[in-house]
């Protein structure tokens, strides 16, 4: 693969690390996340296959070394799999590791394929094992559907990591249970506050628990040190003393992280966000269709020049989100 210049931003933060957001449908309608009534975008509004795996084949060139695919729900793409195939031929070639986050509703039928692709490790969605909570915070799911997508990934050799989404009122009592649940199956947790993304049909003030007071219960609870694991996001952890389990905490409205983010987010419709939570893009999509990887680089390069300094997530906005976008089309 031909090289180009490495990826290095105006605030000196070199990108390594690449979201794509391979489809911005879902079979879920999570309440933080989207509104029941959600409007999808046109299919042919999409990036073809051919185009998202270039893009990133020319990330990856230019020294992009993680590569994770979300969305959305990244398993309803029906290629989704083909595009992890040819992802995957990457790793040990300049990609260190292809990566994926789901809601698990589609996992038992995919997970052997994601292993043979080359995917590792998955970071399945869960905010309650509880089936009536589940059903309440996703309107739709189904909690036994994704336990059993969980067990059919570790059964495939896919190191699993939890994503739980901290809200008031509705699963906060559960966090100390999923912990002790991860530890148990020597899952690794994240807990994650919820970020004013995109208009759904509730006020997010009414949910937002703050991870620093969980963090406090979870202390009286459990033996938590510092680990030192830096993924270069928002994240901090700790581990469960005498586990294998890793905590991590994604809390960008009580603490910010930015000075060392190393990622850019590209879109469903091939726009390039360098911050999940800021409006500058540039439009991929439009540069590789009329100039090809000339263009592309040029594109990228614009990008890298207004990747901003950190984010403007402010929870006092309430109803309001930060910004219009939804997480799902800029991929979480
Ligand atoms: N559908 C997949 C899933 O749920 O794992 C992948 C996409 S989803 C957008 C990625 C992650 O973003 C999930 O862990 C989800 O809980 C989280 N998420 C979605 N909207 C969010 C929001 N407004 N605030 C915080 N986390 C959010
Ligand atoms: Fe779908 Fe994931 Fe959003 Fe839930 S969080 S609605 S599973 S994209």
């Amino acid at each position: 693969m031909a090289c180009a210049p490495a990826l290095v931003d105006r605030h000196g933060r070199e990108i390594s690390y690449l979201r794509i957001s391979v489809t911005d449908r879902c079979d879920l309608r999570c309440r933080y996340c989207m509104s029941e009534k959600m409007t999808f975008l046109p299919r042919d509004a999409l990036l073809r296959l051919e185009e998202i795996a270039l893009i990133a084949e020319r990330f990856i060139a230019r020294g992009v070394r993680k590569i994770r695919l979300t969305g959305g729900e990244p398993l309803m793409r029906r290629d989704a799999l083909d595009l992890a195939r040819r992802l995957g031929r990457w790793i040990g070639q300049g990609l260190d590791e292809l990566t994926l986050t789901t809601n698990g509703t589609r996992l038992a039928d995919h997970a052997g394929a994601l292993f043979d692709a080359g995917v590792r490790r998955v970071n399945v969605s869960l905010d309650s094992r509880d089936p009536g909570t589940f059903r309440h915070i996703t309107r739709t799911g189904d909690v036994a559907r994704v336990l059993a997508g969980i067990a059919a990934a570790r059964a495939a050799g896919l190191a699993v990591k939890i994503n739980m989404v901290a809200l008031k009122g509705l699963n906060g009592h559960e966090i100390a249970d999923m912990l002790a649940w991860c530890v148990a199956e020597s899952f690794d947790l994240t807990l994650i506050e919820t970020m004013p993304l995109g208009l759904i049909d509730e006020d997010r003030i009414d949910r937002f628990l703050p991870l620093t007071g969980v963090l406090a219960d979870l202390q009286e609870r459990f033996p938590l040190v510092r680990d030192g694991h830096n993924s270069g996001g928002p994240a901090r952890y700790w581990r469960v003393e005498g586990t294998e389990t890793r905590l991590g905490l994604i809390s960008p409205l009580t603490s910010n992280f930015c000075s060392t983010c190393n990622r850019v987010r590209l879109t469903t419709e091939g726009k390039l966000f360098m911050c999940l939570g800021q409006e500058d893009q540039v439009d991929l999509k439009a540069a590789i269709r009329s100039g090809g990887i000339a263009a592309l680089d040029q594109a990228i390069d614009s990008a890298l020049d207004h990747k901003p300094a950190a984010h403007d997530f402010r929870i006092e906005r309430g109803a309001a989100p930060a910004v219009a976008r939804h997480m799902s089309v800029t991929g979480g």
